[in-house]
């Protein structure tokens, strides 16, 4: 098999999150990098050696926005944040966080946690009281 072949799809991503319950990303085999972002090679180093690995259902938010309208999905949780995660050890997410109203409870910094959902998207919780 050729070494550009990818190791996994965003379909099994997306599985992942919908029916397995967790994250799934890829790690580097040759210099151990995490990522959620798939791709053909290592975003670090370029080696063609990205395998499937599970990802920590906690992270820290990197940025966030809160959504007022809505999709048709979301009608009934707007607002809601959307946030920017880093998950810990590795892997950059985007999620939703149902019931934020304003910017700062999502503010950089804060800690989240992967929800497993029946609504689309991935989910997360705050892991702290809010502001
Ligand atoms: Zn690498």
């Amino acid at each position: 098999m050729s070494g550009s072949v990818p190791p996994s799809s965003i379909a099994a991503f997306v599985a992942g999150y919908e029916n397995d319950r967790t994250l799934r990303g890829w790690r580097c085999g040759a210099c151990g990098a995490v990522t959620a972002t798939w791709g053909l090679a290592c975003s670090r180093c370029g080696a063609q050696r990205l395998e499937g690995t599970r990802l920590e259902p906690t992270g820290t938010i990197v940025a966030g926005t809160v959504v007022a309208v809505a999709s048709d999905e979301f009608v009934n949780d707007a607002p809601y944040g959307y946030v920017l995660v880093d998950v810990d050890g590795g892997g950059r997410l985007s999620g939703w966080v149902p019931g934020v109203r304003e910017a700062r409870e999502i503010r950089a910094g804060r800690r989240v946690r992967f929800r497993p959902s029946y609504k689309p998207g991935i989910q997360f919780e705050l892991l702290e009281p809010g502001p």
